[in-house]
């Protein structure tokens, strides 16, 4: 799986996991076995494809990936046309104190969020208001997606008729995440907690497609990842509307009604996979990206943050 093992030594703070693309931390002194209360979460600029992490990385990547999840948090949380979103971040004012320790360290300022280590939910909660991907895969063969039934006749990169909320199961560790069913998901962690999710899921991702229509761009679909703090409120985590959970689309180009590739002109790392996808046959180790490549990835990053956030 190629995982990234030369993680930074952060002081105050222990790593004890990588995923493909970043890394957490607890405070220093947290025992094995025990809780932490609250944990760092670093971006790393690994771009991952095809579930391999390839290299080279994307320079900046992981600060703006973090820009974008802290900008979208404190949107959210602020009201912002609906009700206030809480969220897993821990303002530095908070850490006082001994816990002052548990501050950003200099060397991941930018690209690091102090969070409160939630009781996660075992659910991936994905919102698609356009269908493609593996949405579009299960249509053409179906005529659903995740078991609901769509109009005939829908292509690739067409907006459904209303935004559908199919939640994944979070697979351990490695796995692949697993597309499942509502009734599936009541299953998993009861009635209420399903439909608190599919409620805030749906809620968010219309008001944060919303915003980014008013941008010129089209939030295709994302997934959000939710927990439960310790007073036991259902509170947004993970990261946020990135470019790495979500599909952003231009407007103007999805409208010219083009190509797909033209229609869906993307802002993650599609220009990643399609190269891969015709230089490389899954084999083995994938080939290192080549400089343009990796040039072309970072100036849709920085135009994705420029556009909806104006940085
Ligand atoms: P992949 O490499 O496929 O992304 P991954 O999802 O395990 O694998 P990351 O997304 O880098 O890797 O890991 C972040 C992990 O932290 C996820 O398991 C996520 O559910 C978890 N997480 C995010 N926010 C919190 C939080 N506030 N409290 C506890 N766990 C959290
Ligand atoms: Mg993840």
């Amino acid at each position: 799986m190629g995982r990234v093992t030369d993680t930074l030594e952060l002081p105050g703070w222990s790593h004890v996991y990588s995923g493909k693309v970043r890394d957490l931390y607890v405070p220093q002194g947290t025992s094995e076995g025990s809780r932490p209360t609250r944990m760092l979460v670093v971006a790393s600029d690994r771009v991952s494809a095809f579930d391999h992490v390839l290299s080279p990385g994307i320079p900046g990547k992981g600060t703006i990936l973090t820009t974008l999840s802290l900008w979208w948090f404190d949107r959210l949380a602020g009201g912002d046309g609906g009700r206030r979103i809480p969220n897993h971040l821990i303002p530095d004012h908070v850490l006082v104190g001994d816990a002052a320790l548990e501050l950003i360290p200099e060397e991941v300022t930018g690209r690091a969020m102090v969070v409160a280590a939630l009781d996660m939910q075992p659910i991936e909660c994905v919102v698609r208001g356009y269908l493609t991907g593996s949405g579009w895969a299960e249509y053409r063969e179906s005529g659903t997606v995740c078991g609901i039934p769509l109009p005939a006749g829908l292509v690739d990169g067409d907006r459904l008729p209303e935004p559908l909320y199919t939640p994944a199961f979070k697979a351990p560790q490695g796995a692949h995440d697993e597309n499942i069913s509502y009734e599936r998901s009541v299953e998993l962690v009861g009635a209420d907690t399903a439909a608190e999710l599919r409620e805030l899921s749906l809620e968010i991702y219309r008001r944060a497609a919303a915003t980014a229509e008013q941008r010129g761009l089209i939030l295709a679909d994302t997934k959000f990842e939710f927990g439960r703090n310790a007073a036991g409120t259902l509170v947004l985590a993970d990261e946020v509307l990135t470019p790495d959970s979500s599909r952003y689309w231009d407007a103007a180009a999805w409208r010219s009604g083009g190509t797909p590739a033209e229609r869906m002109a993307s802002f993650d790392k599609q220009i990643v996979r399609d190269w891969l996808a015709a230089h490389w046959d899954r084999q083995g180790e994938p080939p290192a990206l080549p400089d343009d490549i990796v040039q072309r990835t970072q100036a849709r990053y920085a135009e994705l943050l420029q556009r909806l956030t104006g940085y």
